[in-house]
């Protein structure tokens, strides 16, 4: 790694979070946006573990650079469960996923499949995130706000992460359910309240469903052109699961 970036890594972990979470992704370059958000996570579980360390963290934060893996909680290290039952959906965490409750890393809509199966015949919606037949990554569009109640942030995006997931059923049905990826705030590092463009997910979905089914050709269609801000993949929940088209490397 070169000096200047190590330099960098240094100033970072001198930083208390507030100063850390304020910095303006749009200042940096690629490689210190990484080591920002390398930082923020760092912290972020230092926190999750044990409210004690999170209050050593800015002041010790020198003494555990090497800690990182040792330290990660098991529910942090992605999703290995199979599913997760009843509801909206759920990150790292087993509530509901409403607008009311806590924010969520990803999402799950069931409250949708009425629409969805308006347009394809024979599915059924699975609250699950479990490997199945078929798996594609996609985008939808749609806002967020910031979580935080002292930030308010807004920001509009057309790459919401999202993996479409079909399932084999007996009896010839097709299980499937797309789990829709949240984004960090820009400013504060909060995770947004998701604000998702329904029919971009109904026809979309739909479409993924009817192309598994055999009913429908894919086609390519072009590019659409629209004026929206860079998508930063530090900040997406999806790039970081390695489950977005926004990512690139
Ligand atoms: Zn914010
Ligand atoms: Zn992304």
């Amino acid at each position: 790694m070169p000096s200047t970036n190590k330099q960098f890594r240094t100033k970072l972990r001198a930083m208390d979070r507030q100063e850390l979470n304020k910095l303006d992704m749009l200042n940096y370059s690629r490689d210190q946006r990484r080591m920002i958000d390398q930082e923020r996570v760092r912290r972020r579980r230092a926190e999750t573990e044990d409210p004690s360390v999170a209050a050593l963290a800015s002041s010790m934060s020198a003494l555990q650079m090497d800690s990182d893996s040792s330290s990660r909680p098991a529910n942090q290290s992605g999703f290995n469960s199979g599913g997760n039952s009843g509801g909206t959906g759920s990150g790292g965490s087993r509530s509901s996923g409403s607008s009311a409750g806590a924010p969520e890393r990803w999402y799950l809509f069931p409250e949708h499949h009425s629409m969805v199966a308006e347009q394809v015949e024979n599915i059924v919606f699975k609250s699950s995130i479990g490997t199945g037949a078929h798996e594609y990554t996609t985008n939808l569009t749609g806002s967020f706000k910031c979580s935080n109640p002292n930030c308010k942030k807004r920001w509009a995006t057309g790459i919401m992460a999202t993996v479409i997931r079909g399932y084999k059923q007996q009896g010839g049905q097709l299980g499937y359910s797309a789990q829709v990826y949240s984004q960090r705030c820009i400013k504060c590092d909060s995770l947004g309240r998701m604000n998702l463009d329904v029919d971009v997910y109904v026809e979309r979905v739909a479409r993924r469903l009817l192309i598994w089914k055999g009913e429908l050709e894919p086609i390519r269609r072009p590019k659409e052109k629209r004026e929206m801000p860079p998508h930063i993949d530090e900040l997406c929940e999806g790039c970081r699961e390695g489950n977005c088209p926004g990512y690139k490397d």
